[in-house]
């Protein structure tokens, strides 16, 4: 072994000097740059740390603002830049310092990937688990991932699976017997161990080598693998993406590295970082302390607010989207701003969403940004796609599922050499909801062969079911492979053979490729995995589970444009030389950054095992935060926000310490703040509208929209006359809802929305009911029956059943069940047939006929205001009764519920129509003597219309003022309450903005 010849610490009393500090560190010598490494928190962090040298080898003047290479602003003020060629280290993380390490051993054996560690892992456990250590928990993928985790981390952490199993064990054994959870985590630790214990011994028989076995390869390499490490991270204790014990540990002891320079601000070290690296980390290290040229601290901008009150420290937004467009808005209206965009940074501490809102927010704002930075590969396109497949299997391609998946703009399908077109996917997708289809390959299929053939004008939904049925199969047969590899290969060859590529002149073509490229590689890594340690097949849900979890877990380095603002998370900003910042987010849950928290073990615990708690972190955080206000050269502000997803949060606390870095302070005055447009939407929105912000289509449509003057009748919906007509009741209440529906419905006879349900819709299902309602009297008549009564009740409900069973087995199966509980009732609550009987049973008078869907069509005398006036009816009652007293009731089903008697037509116009209707049947007149709503959603089993003959001269009052202002060709925006909009099926084409408006 050879120890290091010199271990410094060097000390930075700020980020400046932090930078300098790191560039003073690294050799100029090229042969001694490619031996050495400098270790930064992630790829970010060293980019900008690339960038940074490159400025400060490329300007001598360090203390002045300047551009950036690489950048079209950077050239401003660097006139005659001097270029000093320079060797670059290794700029990498903690995690490639080992892929590095094992790449500078030459026959090293091969890497273990992730996969092949996790597939190991997940055999380890299923091995503990078959012999008798149960795990107080299901094995979900997900869990195997964390076990991993937990394994990797006692290793890092110097300890061993025997540690770990004697510290838990002592803990936790002697409570075991009385504490419930005591012996949960006992049992747990049991397995735990067992799982670790066969992982190691797997682990021992393979040819690849883990992150411990390279440690273990680098401590006794017989040559140097670096000879200088410089340090620019915290440990654990102060940073998660710091280094752990055992890294220490393997630089001090790396054979041939000669020097170690720990490079760290002053406050990092002032927060724990310092008396744990003097006392624990690297005992004896030599203090230096770096001197930098002094850089004046920059301007602290603050919102304007009014004299006398208090000063805020910070712009309180009102969600992230706004923080950013506040930003816009101050980038674009500051009066002496002189700083390039270039050297104007964003910083936050999580990337998400501010790197998707960016996009959105500053492209509005047309302002150019920059950012790399790693995005979840989740969030990419073409991960989307995947992602849709196995929920499609998971969910045993249901309707939805596969009309999602048949829609994915990543995926092709065609038969018969024709493609899949997005007409056909709707046509399918009705038809599928017309058959009540539930999911299912043998169904699909079935649909499929039923379909073939058919009419040309069904030529869509066959060429739908034919694709949607051999995508089914084609997936079912991938899964039900017999091994894990080979259903990994049937998705695979599922995706490769249907993807739809963009083309190469798309501007996500690249973006595409790459994200694409890293899901089949992520597949293909599975797959090998499990060839290699676990063959066994996975049920769908370990398949789709592990899949996702690994294309959830991967992170996709993505470059968002090349110059402008850049968008920097909290670690990378310290590595970024910048003029102008502005600090976003700072809410309690995000600065200062929190360490997660073990799924398996409570704290209390796992400190017995090394692991620190939150305060190092917390203080860390502080630091770090103290560091960042002073990073830029000119200036630095502060956002925060109050809504998260409606719920509301708390600013930072570290709010409360920006005075402690006693920057200077300048308002942002208010009116030079607030140009009126600065976005597009803004430049469309407020007159006087400039279309020309707009480009193309809809710029044509907004040029269009602005030259068309309003005729203000028309556009309050005021049609023009229009000619009598013969008109439905039940057409009428609809004007009475609102005009504009009735306008939508009649006149421009608009198919109505429909919620998208796989069981009956309230259409099908009306008719259902009234169909059973009309069997049922019809049967009841044939069988000498008239009147229901208390005494023949029980018969008209076995009757009612037994129609009800009857009219159910023509019934899709899905809807049966369902239908049966409505019509027939539960233990909770009666059905349909009960509610219509107990109306019947009050009235107690003799039936002498039952009139069934009874229409009521003609010309009807209606009189209002002591006129008569004759109209034009076409209607259908649900039922008529006519009564031996000779007066007659009407009945009328509803779904719903009864409507309101001020919008109710149908009773009191079909009483007043039925008397002139029914004169002479019989051989006499005819008065209505009741009338009611047995509406199957109130809690009353019926709705009777109080004082029929009342009502009915109301009604037709109602009514013939609605017949006049459709003839006007009246027809408003008006619902007649603002909750009718709720259930209307028009909503898409109603310019429901101007309801009240006037
Ligand atoms: S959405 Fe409302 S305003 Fe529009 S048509 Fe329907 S009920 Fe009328």
């Amino acid at each position: 072994m050879i120890t290091p010849r010199t271990t410094r610490l060097v000390r930075a009393a700020d980020l400046h000097a932090f930078h300098h500090a790191i560039v003073s560190c690294l050799p100029e010598d090229p042969a001694a740059a490619r031996a050495c490494a400098v270790i930064v928190p992630s790829r970010s962090a060293a980019e900008e740390l690339r960038r940074t040298i490159e400025n400060y080898d490329l300007l001598p003047a360090m203390a002045e603002p300047r551009g950036r290479s690489g950048d079209d602003e950077s050239d401003e003020g660097s006139a005659g830049p001097r270029w000093m060629a320079r060797a670059l280290p290794d700029l990498v993380t903690r995690d490639e310092l080992y892929v590095r390490l094992r790449e500078r051993m030459p026959g090293a054996p091969a890497p273990l990937s992730a996969f092949d560690r996790e597939v190991l892992l997940r055999r380890s456990a299923h091995a503990a688990h078959t012999a008798g250590v149960e795990p107080p928990f299901n094995l979900r993928p997900g869990l195997i991932g964390e076990i991993l985790g937990l394994y990797d981390e006692l290793r890092r952490r110097h300890r061993t699976v025997a540690d770990f199993e004697r510290l838990m064990t002592d803990r936790l054994e002697s409570t075991a017997e009385f504490d419930r959870g005591a012996a949960r985590l006992l049992a747990q630790t049991r397995f735990l161990v067992a799982t670790f214990v066969a992982f190691e011994a797997a682990l021992s028989t393979v040819a690849g080598v883990d992150e411990h076995g390279v440690r273990a390869l680098a401590l006794v390499s017989p040559r140097p693998l670096y000879r200088r490490v410089v340090i620019t991270v915290g440990d654990q204790s102060a940073d998660r993406r710091g280094l752990w014990a055992t890294d220490f540990d393997l630089l001090t002891r790396m054979p041939g590295l000669e020097a170690i320079d720990v490079v760290a601000t002053e406050a990092l070290l002032a927060s724990g970082y310092y008396q744990r690296l003097h006392e624990n980390i690297l005992p004896g290290i030599e203090d230096v302390r770096f001197e930098a040229p002094p850089v004046p601290p920059p301007i602290l901008v603050v919102p304007d607010s009014k004299a006398g009150d208090d000063l805020q420290r910070s712009f309180v937004c009102r969600d992230r989207e706004e923080e950013l467009a506040e930003f816009a808005r101050a980038l674009k209206s500051h009066p002496g701003r002189q700083t390039p965009l270039g050297r104007t940074a964003i910083v936050f501490q999580r990337p998400l969403p501010y790197l998707y809102l960016a996009r959105q927010v500053f492209e509005d704002a047309r302002i150019p940004y920059q950012a790399l930075d790693s995005l979840p590969l989740a969030a990419e396109a073409f991960a989307a796609a995947i992602d849709l497949i196995f929920t499609a299997v998971a969910a045993d391609f249901t309707r939805g599922a596969l009309l999602e998946l048949l829609r994915s703009p990543h995926l092709m399908f065609a038969a018969e050499g024709a493609a899949l077109s997005p007409a056909d996917v709707h046509a399918l997708d009705r038809y599928l909801v017309d058959q009540k289809y539930l999911g299912g390959v043998e169904r699909l299929l079935q649909l499929a062969e039923r379909a073939r053939g058919k009419t040309p004008s069904h030529a869509g939904v066959t060429r739908g079911l034919a694709i949607a049925g051999s995508v089914a199969s084609d997936l079912a047969s991938a899964v039900a492979e017999s091994t894990a590899s080979g259903q990994i290969d049937g998705i695979v060859a599922f995706i490769t053979s249907r993807e739809r590529r963009p083309a190469a002149t798309d501007p996500w073509h690249a973006r595409h490729m790459r994200a694409r490229a890293a899901v089949l590689a992520a597949l293909q890594m599975l797959r090998d995995a499990h060839a290699a340690y676990d063959p066994a097949p996975l049920s769908i849900s370990e398949l789709s589970g592990a899949v996702r979890r690994w294309i959830e877990g991967q992170t996709f380095s993505a470059r968002l444009g090349t110059t402008g603002v850049m968008l920097l998370d909290a670690r990378a900003a310290a590595y970024a030389d910048v003029d102008e910042i502005r600090i976003v987010g700072l809410i309690e849950s995000d600065w200062p950054e929190r360490g997660g928290r073990s799924i398996f073990y409570p704290q209390s615990l796992l400190a017995e095992l090394g692991w620190p708690g939150d305060q190092d972190r917390l203080a860390a955080g502080r630091a770090q935060f103290q560091d960042l206000l002073r990073l830029p050269r000119l200036r630095v502000s502060l956002s925060t926000f109050t809504l998260e997803e409606d719920a509301i949060v708390s600013p930072s606390s570290l709010l409360e310490e920006v005075d402690a870095a006693a920057l200077p302070i300048e308002r942002l005055v208010t009116s030079a703040r607030r140009p009126a447009r600065v976005f597009t939407h803004e430049a469309i929105a407020i007159e006087p509208v400039v279309p020309d912000v707009l480009q193309g289509n809809a710029r044509d449509w907004l040029t269009l929209r602005s030259a068309r003057v309003f005729d203000h009748a028309r556009f309050r919906g005021h049609t023009g006359a229009r000619a009598p007509a013969t008109y439905a009741v039940s057409r009428m209440e609809r004007y009475l809802e609102c005009p504009f529906k009735y306008f939508a419905t009649t006149i421009l006879k608009l198919p109505e929305e429909r919620e998208e349900q796989a069981w009956m819709t309230p259409q099908e299902r009306g008719h259902f009911v009234h169909e059973v309602f009309e069997s049922f009297f019809t049967e009841w008549q044939a069988l000498g029956y008239a009147a229901i009564t208390t005494t023949n009740v029980e018969d008209a409900i076995a009757l009612f059943e037994a129609v009800g069973e009857r009219h159910l087995a023509e019934l899709p199966e899905g809807d049966r069940a369902l239908e049966r509980t409505l019509l027939l009732g539960s233990a909770v609550a009666p059905g349909f047939g009960e509610r219509a009987f107990a109306f019947e049973i009050e009235d107690g008078v003799p039936v002498i006929e039952r009139l069934l869907e009874y229409p009521l069509e003609g010309t009807f005398a209606f009189a209002a205001d002591g006129e008569t006036r004759r109209v034009l009816l076409r209607s259908k009652a649900d039922r008529i009764d006519l009564l031996a007293d000779g007066t007659f009731r009407v009945v009328d089903y509803k779904l719903g519920r009864a409507p309101e008697k001020k919008r109710s037509l149908q009773l009191p116009i079909y009483g007043a129509v039925a008397q002139q209707a029914l004169e002479g049947r019989h051989g006499r007149s005819w008065t209505l003597s009741r009338a009611g709503y047995i509406a199957f959603k109130d809690k009353a089993a019926f709705t009777l219309l109080q004082q029929p003959q009342k009502a009915m001269l109301e009604g037709q009052e109602k009514l013939l003022a609605v017949i006049d202002a459709v003839e006007r060709g009246d027809f408003p925006v008006q619902p007649d309450e603002p909750f009718l909009c709720n259930w209307c099926p028009y909503p898409g084409v109603c310019r429901k903005d101007y309801v009240g408006d006037e």
